[in-house]
């Protein structure tokens, strides 16, 4: 008998886990005829932003659009570098052009997949010529593994440039037992329906503890507005979480950890069951809590292997198959570190993502787990 196609990720399974609930705040905002910044958006914002460590939170379009109002609020627009990483979702990189910076893209720690301090360390102390000054560096907690955050942090304090993290794929880590999103001067969400907390549709939020950068992002996302609607203080954007996202991210944020917590547990059997094959298992390290929005397997057969997974009706992905630098849109004109991105390039032809997501059965794990024992030999 045919399996069934198991897919690599399941947003649908997601909203079917909590289909009363969801139907529910959906028809009570329907009835409340407020559809935009309304009050389930206000308590969601404080509720998001206490289970990440901050005191404030921002409800705005999209995880790229919290990145442009992040920078935004500090300022940053031409004339300026913004530090990140090549080995990133584009959005990343996109956010920082939006605000008329230059991107300056750094190299990965290889072991997790990460912000390398060193390579960080280096333009700091040298900043490369021709480039403006940098005043930002963005580290994405790629996959849902904090970067180091206690590295980077130091250097961000030691040469006064603020830390603006990327959290789309880390609600819920932490690093040293605090929540990432915690440590920068703003933290970045995405709600994008397959991160670990998604909407059924597009949403982001910016978190800072910092009361004025708060009211400058609550400006900015509505046109400039402060005390008075319809006069702008400055020019804004309009990028604001609507209220039936909110609704709904209330429902999903309620169970966050318990599928933080799954997530994990699938982690670990995989762990368990693949150790000893020809292919490099996610580093677990002590200090920081990988939430796991990805489960990234590194093979240097990684292509044969997604070949015989999808043969097997097994879903896979490759986050992400071309680092930035090497996109047609950048190739060529975008700064990368003087040092190099020689573990960002290697890591893009051999990481592979397997089925993750808190729906995932016991007995689809397995099959996965089947699948790829089958298809890798032993290391
Ligand atoms: C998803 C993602 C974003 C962008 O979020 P959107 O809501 O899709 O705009 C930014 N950075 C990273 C690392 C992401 O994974």
């Amino acid at each position: 008998m045919a399996s069934r196609e198991l897919p690599q990720n399941d947003p649908r399974a997601a909203y079917l886990a909590q289909r009363a609930e969801i139907d529910a705040a959906i028809a009570r905002v329907l009835e409340g005829g407020r559809y935009i910044l309304g009050s389930e958006s206000a308590a969601f914002e404080s509720e998001f932003a206490a289970a990440m460590g901050c005191r404030h939170g921002i409800g705005v379009g999209n995880g790229t659009d919290a990145l442009v109002l992040a920078l935004r609020a500090l300022g940053i627009g031409p004339g300026k570098a913004v530090a990140t990483v090549a080995h990133t979702a584009v959005a990343t990189v996109a956010a920082i052009e939006m605000v008329g910076a230059e991107p300056l893209l750094l190299d990965i720690d290889p072991a997790s997949y990460t912000m390398d301090p060193a390579a960080l360390a280096q333009v700091l102390a040298a900043p490369p010529a021709r480039l403006p000054p940098i005043a930002a560096i963005v580290p994405v907690h790629l996959y849902g593994q904090p970067a180091d955050l206690a590295a980077l942090a130091a250097l961000a304090a030691r040469y006064r440039v603020p830390l603006i993290e990327d959290c789309a794929q880390a609600h819920g880590a932490r690093f040293e037992g605090r929540p990432a999103g915690s440590f920068g001067v703003m933290a970045t969400f995405s709600f994008y329906p397959t991160k670990n907390l998604g909407a059924l549709g597009d949403g982001g939020m910016v978190t800072t503890s910092d009361d004025a950068l708060a009211a400058e992002l609550r400006a900015l996302r509505e046109y400039g507005w402060r005390e008075r609607r319809y006069v702008s203080e400055r020019a804004g954007v309009n990028s604001r979480l609507d209220e039936l996202q909110a609704a709904i991210l209330r429902v999903k944020l309620a169970r966050l950890e318990a599928d933080n917590a799954r997530r994990i547990a699938i982690a670990d059997r995989y762990d368990a069951e693949l150790a000893g094959l020809a292919a490099t298992a996610p580093r677990r390290d002590p200090r920081r809590r990988h939430v796991f929005h990805q489960y990234v397997l590194r093979s240097a057969g990684r292509d044969a292997l997604r070949s015989a997974l999808a043969a097997a009706g097994i879903g896979t992905n490759i986050h992400y198959p071309v680092p930035v630098h090497l996109q047609p849109a950048y190739l060529g004109r975008i700064a990368t570190a003087p040092s190099g991105l020689a573990a960002t390039e290697a890591a893009a032809g051999e990481v592979l993502s397997l089925p993750m997501y808190p729906q995932l059965g016991d007995d689809e794990v397995d099959r996965v787990i089947a699948a790829v024992r089958a298809a890798v030999p032993r290391g």
